[in-house]
């Protein structure tokens, strides 16, 4: 019998790399990815690790392209809002209160710069993590002043192609925070992690139809018992191959010509800022 192994995807992730390949891959000045996520439902028929799982796959496919190095994946995220995940009252849904994730944002990037690490991406897989990554990175490079690293964050799904999402919606695009756990997502884990869908769960109760605010304590009014808050019936590996490549194609793209016109940091001494 065989011993089936995660993949490692090795010369990518850093977990998987000795301290001493670490250093010496920093001399090349790579770029530095980190993930992150959210456990969240995400209807019957997809798992709760899908934002993370996607985050995942978008950093290691990026970072292979740009010779980068991919960092273990931040796998929750900030709580999920009604009208872009189902909110917070789904069993599953595990979520951070703001202020951590700011936190551990910060904290990464103080780390990351005591490494001489200069460039990085923070890249984020979950609607509702946008705006607390952003802090951790303010406060961040407040505190680090000119040592803090040349940092990008963004939303993978803006990358997507508009000629794939009008090849991949026949019958008009939804928007990014409504396609949770809708047809872009269900295609994209067909492609990617087919054997995760469970293709006769797929719901059939939305769509969703919210008004234009949002209520607290969270409630869960206005949500699809299902969670899912747009169609994801035509769902397929084939869209979800379109939506994956040509996101990938466009980041790489955009990344290779932002990261390739920052400055080379002076020449770092990594190895003896190794203490302990
Ligand atoms: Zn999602
Ligand atoms: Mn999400």
């Amino acid at each position: 019998m065989t011993t089936r192994r995660p993949r490692l995807n090795d010369g990518v992730r850093t977990d998987a790399m000795s301290w001493t390949e670490y250093v010496s891959r920093l001399r090349a000045d790579p770029v530095v990815i980190l993930p992150v996520g959210a456990h969240e439902q995400h209807g019957p028929h997809l798992p709760m690790g899908t934002d993370a799982l996607f985050a995942e796959h978008m950093a290691e496919a990026l970072a292979e392209r740009l010779g980068g190095l991919v960092l273990p994946t931040l796998a929750y995220g900030y709580k999920s809002q009604a009208r872009s995940g189902g909110g917070q009252t789904f069993p599953g849904t595990l979520s951070l209160d703001g202020a951590t994730l700011i936190a551990m944002t910060r904290d990464l990037i103080r780390e990351l710069s005591r490494h001489g690490v200069s460039k990085l991406l923070v890249l984020d897989g979950h609607y509702e993590n946008q705006w607390f990554l952003t802090e951790g990175i303010e406060v961040a490079a407040r505190e680090l002043g000119p040592a803090a690293p040349s940092i990008v964050r963004l939303e993978y799904w803006d990358f997507c192609p508009q000629s794939v999402l009008d090849a991949v919606f026949e019958h008009g695009f939804p928007g990014f925070d409504l396609e949770h756990a809708a047809l872009i997502e269900t295609s994209m884990m067909l492609y990617l992690h087919p054997e995760l869908v469970d293709t006769g769960a797929i719901p059939r109760d939305g769509p969703a139809d919210f008004p234009h605010f949002d209520t607290y304590p969270q409630t869960g009014t206005g949500v699809p018992p299902s969670g899912v808050l747009a169609p994801a019936a035509g769902a397929s590996a084939a869209k979800g191959q379109l939506i994956v490549e040509g996101t990938l194609s466009a980041l790489h793209e955009a990344m290779a010509a932002h990261f390739g016109s920052v400055a080379a940091p002076a020449p770092a001494t990594p190895a003896s800022s190794g203490g302990g």
